[in-house]
């Protein structure tokens, strides 16, 4: 019976691989449970609430406006240099009114030093104009109409959300990327998919500080090109801990994921 045959052949193939794997000394990898990542990205989120109490947008702005316009022009830029050139560009467009009355042409030569200043001049008028024409001037307070917006997609959307109007939201960037899946707290690359695995593993409370200190972990730890796994405070509960040791060797090998050591108590 063909059906009887592969059935056969793959038990066969699964048995020659363990012999062989176990004649290599290979044990295999213990599968995370739901319950056990869960309890494990609590222990993360509560060590990164007291690594990094204070989870400040660190965009300079006086209201709703300006952080929307302060968080669409740091894309792929430093705060630090967003927060060089918005207290101009606030001064002369104060609102939304005011910005959609701009040409790109005035934008851009407030916004020049940023990368991709042209893309973003365009985008900011557009928005402003929208902002003028659907929503009376103000920045609405859903997804659904931040992400209508020009130059507005999920991640700016949940930055916004969290930071003004209180509303849990989980911003993907490339460093929230980056951690979680180090992390092992999703394998998606994706940021809608990420930002989904995230909302199932924490409470809605806790989606908005975990996103921000995840960025800010990234940002000064866990490096995208040298993590620095030795000092890092959620080495106990990441898969990826000798990322940096494989990384510095003369022989870059295959970071091994630890599961069984990762799943640890929570920090006291
Ligand atoms: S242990 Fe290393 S890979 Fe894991 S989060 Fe910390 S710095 Fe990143």
């Amino acid at each position: 019976m063909p059906g009887k045959m592969l059935f056969a052949s793959g038990v066969g193939t699964e048995r020659a691989r363990s012999a062989a794997a176990s004649r290599r000394g290979v044990r295999r990898r213990k599968r995370e449970t739901l319950e056990e990542k869960s309890t494990r990205v609590n222990a993360i989120s509560a060590r990164l609430a007291l690594t990094y109490p204070d989870v400040e947008c660190p965009l300079a702005h006086q209201n709703t406006f300006e952080l929307l316009v302060a968080v669409m022009l740091s894309a792929q830029c430093t705060d630090a240099a967003v927060n060089k050139v918005t207290p101009e560009l606030f001064r002369r467009y104060p609102d939304a009114a005011a910005l959609s009355r701009a040409s790109t042409r005035e934008i851009e030569a407030l916004i020049r030093t940023l990368g991709l200043f042209r893309a973003k001049a365009k985008s900011l008028q557009r928005c402003a104009q929208q902002l003028v024409d659907e929503f009376e001037g103000q920045v609405p307070a859903t997804m659904e109409e931040l992400t209508k917006l020009a130059g507005v997609g999920r991640k700016t959307a949940n930055v916004i959300l969290g930071h003004a109007f209180a509303t849990p939201g989980i911003a993907v960037d490339t460093h929230c990327k980056r951690l979680s899946n180090r992390l092992g707290l999703t394998r998606q690359q994706d940021p809608t998919r990420i930002e989904r695995d995230l909302n199932r593993l924490l409470p809605p409370e806790q989606w908005t500080g975990f996103s921000h200190r995840l960025i800010i972990h990234g940002r000064r730890v866990c490096h995208a090109r040298k993590p620095n796994c030795g000092g890092c405070a959620l080495r106990q509960w990441c898969p990826s801990r000798e990322i940096a040791a494989a990384s510095s060797g003369r022989r870059r090998k295959r970071p091994r994921r630890q599961w069984a050591s990762a799943l640890v108590r929570p920090p006291s």
